[in-house]
C-alpha cells in the first residue's frame, strides 16, 4: 500500500518511514503541510499519516483539504498534544484516527493495518446511519427510501451527525464542525437548523431520529 507521511520531525518521519517500509508498505515523507497536500491530493495514496503541528500549515487544515477532494481516504494524525479536546477536533474534521505522541511503532502500525483493511473505508463516500444514507460525492440522501433534499449547511450537519452515530453533541462541538466557529457567536443557528433538518427529514409515519438532550445538545439516534 501507498503510504504519505507528513510530518516536520524528521527522527519520527524517518522511523515512521522505515518501520512502515519494513511492514512491505511504499512510503513517501512530506516535511511541511503545503508540500504534504499537494502529495495527498495529487498522488496516488491509500493512507496518510499526518501531524498536527506542521511549518506552513497545520495538520487541521491539510485534512480539511484531504476531505474536501478524497472523503474516503483513511487519515491518521499524529500529535503531541495529549488533549481530548484535539483529538475531539481531529476526529470532529475527519480524522479516521488519532495517535498521541510519543507513540511505539507497533502502535501506529496496528491502526494503519486496521484501516487499510477496513472494508468500510473503501465506501467511505457513504455515510450510513438510522435508516439514512447520505453519498458524500454525489450528496444524493435518501432516508428508507425516500430521497431528501437539503441545503448545503443541513447537508454538512447531517453529515457530521451520520460520523458521530449514538454520541450527544454539544452546540459548541456541532458550531465548530459544521460552521468553523472556536467561539460561541450568541446565536441560536444551530437550533434553527436543527429544526429545518428535522423538518426535512421526517416521513409522515416516523419523526427524524435527531433527539433533543438537555443542556447538552443534540444525538443521532439509531435506534
Ligand atoms: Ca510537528
Amino acid at each position: 500500500m501507498r503510504i504519505l507521511v507528513i510530518e516536520d520531525e524528521a527522527a519520527i518521519a524517518d522511523f515512521v518511514q522505515r518501520g512502515l517500509q519494513a511492514e512491505g508498505h511504499a512510503v513517501r515523507c512530506a516535511a511541511d503541510g503545503i508540500v504534504g497536500e499537494r502529495a495527498a491530493l495529487d498522488d496516488e495514496v491509500d493512507l496518510v499519516v499526518l501531524d498536527v503541528m506542521l511549518p506552513g500549515q497545520d495538520g487541521f487544515s491539510v485534512l480539511r483539504a484531504i476531505r474536501q477532494a478524497k472523503p474516503a481516504l483513511p487519515v491518521i494524525m499524529l500529535s503531541a498534544r495529549a488533549g481530548v479536546e484535539d483529538r475531539v477536533a481531529g476526529l470532529d474534521h475527519g480524522a479516521t484516527d488519532y495517535v498521541t505522541k510519543p507513540f511505539s511503532f507497533d502502535e501506529l502500525a496496528a491502526r494503519v493495518r486496521a484501516h487499510l483493511r477496513t472494508p468500510l473505508q473503501r465506501d467511505a463516500t457513504t455515510l450510513e446511519a438510522a435508516g439514512i444514507r447520505l453519498n458524500l460525492l454525489s450528496r444524493k440522501i435518501v432516508r428508507d427510501g425516500v430521497e431528501v433534499h437539503l441545503s448545503a449547511k443541513e447537508f454538512d450537519l447531517l453529515a457530521y451527525f451520520l460520523r458521530h452515530p449514538d454520541q450527544a453533541l454539544s452546540r459548541q462541538q456541532i458550531l465548530g464542525a459544521v460552521w468553523n466557529y472556536d467561539f460561541d457567536p450568541g446565536t441560536n443557528v444551530v437550533e434553527v437548523y436543527i429544526r429545518y433538518l428535522r423538518r426535512k427529514l421526517a416521513l409522515p409515519d416516523r419523526p427524524a431520529p435527531i433527539e433533543t438532550i438537555r443542556s447538552v445538545g443534540y444525538r443521532l439516534n439509531t435506534s
